[in-house]
């Protein structure tokens, strides 16, 4: 017996393509006791090569409902100037994101539409945190030079509201791909309305798009919503009082406060935290 580990790629109808750490690609059958139907795209699995089947199903960093995968590595907030950006609903995807243990990165599309001031204001606020990324799904040369290179052996899914360009950066992607000559398509999801597409790149990452997250995966505890404000980490536990929230106490005892004053946090980051911890205090009430 000779066990192997792999990633699935792709599965249909109980056929599975995996993927190993060297590139190479096998198309696998599930085992009996293994509960096949449970297995998704984005599992790391272990397979027999004699018999050509999945032995085993390895422990999962994090699993999505929908698109229904598994052990994504990052996800791609896409922001542009039009439609103007909800930045409540970024700070949210964000908190997910680190919470499940998912790399946020910003891609801010519609380049050609960007003043200086839009992209300053969105360093001033996520650049400190997060990745930034500028980007264009008009420009075929950003997809190859910018894009492609985050991409390459990592599963990633793009977020983003309704119409910042999400599909165009598919298409761009596909675009370049196809002259490459090595894009598949593959692994619809099943029993979805909205469904959404799995794309294997040659650069050996993978690609999802996502209807998106319903408020409901968009609630956190208190706590969780400071854990995941990084930029407070360099001054937390300092505050005067151990158990200080940073918001209503004085700011001669604070140095989140102290830090939002002097600019080093950023203000409408800071605002918005008040509002979404006030906000998850009640509901923690009730
Ligand atoms: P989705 O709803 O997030 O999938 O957004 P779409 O991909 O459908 O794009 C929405 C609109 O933005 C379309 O009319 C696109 O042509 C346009 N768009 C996408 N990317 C760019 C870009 O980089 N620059 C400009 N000017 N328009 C873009
Ligand atoms: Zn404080």
């Amino acid at each position: 017996m000779r066990i192997i580990k792999a990633q699935i790629i792709k599965a249909v109808a109980g056929d599975f393509s995996v993927r190993t750490n060297s590139g190479e690609t096998f198309t696998l059958k599930g085992r009996g006791k293994l509960k096949t139907d449970k297995l998704l795209v984005g599992d790391m699995i272990e397979f027999d090569k004699g018999e050509m089947v999945i032995e085993k199903l390895l422990p999962r960093k994090n699993q999505l409902i929908r698109p229904p995968v598994a052990n994504v590595d990052q996800a791609l907030i896409v922001v542009a100037p039009i439609p103007k950006p909800d930045f409540l609903l970024i700070d949210k995807l964000i908190i997910k994101f680190i919470l499940s243990n998912i790399k946020p990165i910003i891609v801010i599309n519609k380049l050609d539409l960007c003043a200086m001031g839009f992209l300053s204001s969105l360093v001033d606020q996520y650049g400190s945190i997060c990745e930034i990324i500028l980007f264009s799904a008009l420009e075929p040369k950003t997809t190859q030079v910018v894009l492609n290179p985050v991409l390459s052996e990592k599963f990633s899914i793009l977020v983003g509201q309704s119409a910042v360009g999400k599909t165009s950066i598919i298409n761009s992607l596909l675009d370049t791909e196809l002259e490459v000559g090595e894009m598949s398509k593959i692994g619809r999801g099943k029993n979805t309305t909205r469904h959404s597409e799995i794309f294997v790149l040659s650069n050996g990452g993978l690609i999802a798009d996502t209807p998106g997250f319903s408020a409901l995966d968009l609630e956190f505890s208190p706590g969780d919503i400071l854990d995941c404000y990084l930029e407070f980490k360099p001054y937390l536990n300092k505050c005067r009082f151990d158990n200080c929230n940073h918001i209503k106490e004085s700011e001669s005892d604070c140095l989140v406060k102290q830090a939002v004053k002097n600019g080093d946090i950023n203000k409408d980051r800071y605002e918005r935290f008040v509002a979404l911890f006030n906000l998850a205090k009640e509901k923690e009430k009730k």
